[in-house]
């Protein structure tokens, strides 16, 4: 399952989105420095203001892909 809510790689591993009582099933874990977004989550949002600097984002799918064709787009004109 692809998860809308995602923790960027530049997060220090502060630890205050691991808290009790932040995410309601406890998906966030801090692994090697850096929090990490589990199964168990539902994509529920709640994690998202608590972070300090904001590397807890909400994702696209639709940007996701949109970026994608732009992407082809630049190989075809590079060619
Ligand atoms: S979006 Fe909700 S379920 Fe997912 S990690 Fe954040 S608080 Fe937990
Ligand atoms: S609150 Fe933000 S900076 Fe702190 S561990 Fe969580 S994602 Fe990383």
């Amino acid at each position: 399952m692809i998860h809308l809510v995602e923790i960027l790689d530049i997060c220090p591993g502060c630890g205050k989105c691991v808290r009790k009582g932040v995410c309601p099933t406890d998906a966030i874990t801090i692994q090697k420095g850096k929090a990490v977004i589990g199964q168990g989550c539902i994509d529920c949002g709640l994690c998202i203001p608590v972070c300090p600097i904001g590397v807890i984002v909400k994702t696209e799918p639709e940007a996701k892909s949109i970026v994608q064709v732009e992407r082809k787009e630049e190989e075809h004109a590079a060619e």
